[in-house]
């Protein structure tokens, strides 16, 4: 594997986002199903860690998976592209501050995340390497249905493996954001990904996948190493 790719956000229509690659903010366990399906308690407040700028990656045409450290899994998720800083943000300012939408995937080494886990240490080795957030080309929120309904889906190889409702998020976005920025300020071109719903697995090598971020969005891309 070479440099990592010279990723830019970009919008659907090709055009680029003039905006900065941030930090990528990401919180685990949002989803009730997901956590129960790795035995994780559902936490008391959202959990979080962070991916950083060199973790981002384009999704399409495809994006690479290291192949050298076990299981890496696919985790489908709402990504928010931040257009405003967000310091101690309340509800509103959050959500005024959404630039753009669009889906992602959070890969994780999910062989060295139990190890890490078990031995009590952070995660970054499983969940911030080159590469390890695929990014999609974002919309703009008013050309979606509002934020706490969107619908979207992972097929992989054709099977459906995973669809999610942003009405099931256990924290649901504006209460997310906000939160998020009482502990880490968010500045104009992170990210924020939002958990990912049930059903998450390997990616093989060679797989093909196809997101969905209903109803305007599809994104087909190639896994390969
Ligand atoms: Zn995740």
């Amino acid at each position: 594997m070479g440099s990592p790719p010279d990723y830019r956000h970009r919008w659907r229509d090709g055009g680029p986002v003039e905006l900065p690659c941030g930090k990528v903010v990401c919180v685990g366990r949002n989803y009730a199903a997901h956590a129960a399906e790795l035995n994780n308690p559902v936490p008391s407040e959202p959990l979080l860690f962070i991916k950083p700028s060199t973790a981002l990656a384009s999704l399409t045409p495809g994006f690479v998976v290291p192949t050298d450290r076990g299981a890496c899994h696919f985790e489908t998720e709402i990504a928010l592209l931040i257009g405003k800083p967000l310091r101690r943000a309340d509800e509103a300012e959050a959500l005024a501050a959404i630039a753009g939408v669009t889906l992602a995937i959070d890969l994780t080494l999910r062989d060295m995340q139990e190890r890490l886990k078990r031995a009590g240490h952070p995660w970054e080795k499983a969940k911030a390497f080159d590469g390890a957030c695929p990014v999609g080309p974002f919309l703009r929120p008013e050309t979606l249905p509002p934020l706490n309904d969107l619908h979207f889906s992972l097929h992989c190889d054709g099977v459906l493996r995973q669809q999610g409702r942003s009405a099931d998020m256990i924290t649901p976005i504006p209460a997310l954001l906000a939160g998020i920025s009482r502990h880490f300020t968010l500045l104009p071109g992170d990210l924020v990904l939002t958990g990912t719903p049930a059903g998450v697995g390997p990616l093989n090598a060679e797989s093909r996948l196809r997101l969905r971020l209903e109803p305007a969005l599809e994104i087909e891309a190639q896994v390969s190493h």
